[in-house]
């Protein structure tokens, strides 16, 4: 079992930047574009709740800042800056988890998002 304590991502599989809207405030919004982006760059409206902003997506779905490298691993391009959300995960809670895919913790909501349907409620993986 997977818990806060033991926890390490050394798969780089990447699989939690791909596809899923991760919303970011205002504070981190800003800690990012000291690092020299522009907000036009990496920044959308949540059509959810257009007064809050997520991470932009590449047309394939995954975030704008993930990166691969030649040998077929991903990082984040923004690592030691990623938002709260993206540190967290996939602890949102104490319970020891089996899986951090996101198709293991949220089946439901990762099949809604992969068929581009957003649930009227948590429609996103992180939150
Ligand atoms: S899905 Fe799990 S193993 Fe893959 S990059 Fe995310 S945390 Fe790491
Ligand atoms: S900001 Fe970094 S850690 Fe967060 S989803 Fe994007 S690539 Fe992944």
């Amino acid at each position: 079992m997977l818990t806060k304590n033991n926890f390490k991502c050394d798969r780089f599989c990447g699989k939690c930047c791909m596809n899923l809207a991760i919303r970011v405030a205002k504070d981190e919004i800003n800690k990012i574009k000291r690092l020299g982006f522009e907000e036009k760059d990496f920044l959308e409206r949540d059509l959810i709740d257009e007064s809050k902003f997520i991470l932009q997506k590449k047309e394939n779905g995954h975030c704008i800042f993930l990166k691969k490298s030649r040998k077929g691993m991903y990082s984040c391009g923004i690592y030691k800056n990623r938002p709260r959300i993206c540190q967290k995960y996939p602890f949102f809670g104490n319970k020891p988890l089996e899986s951090c895919y996101p198709e293991d913790l949220y089946p439901e909501q990762f099949f809604s998002f992969k068929a581009g349907k957003f649930a009227a409620n948590n429609q996103y993986l992180f939150k």
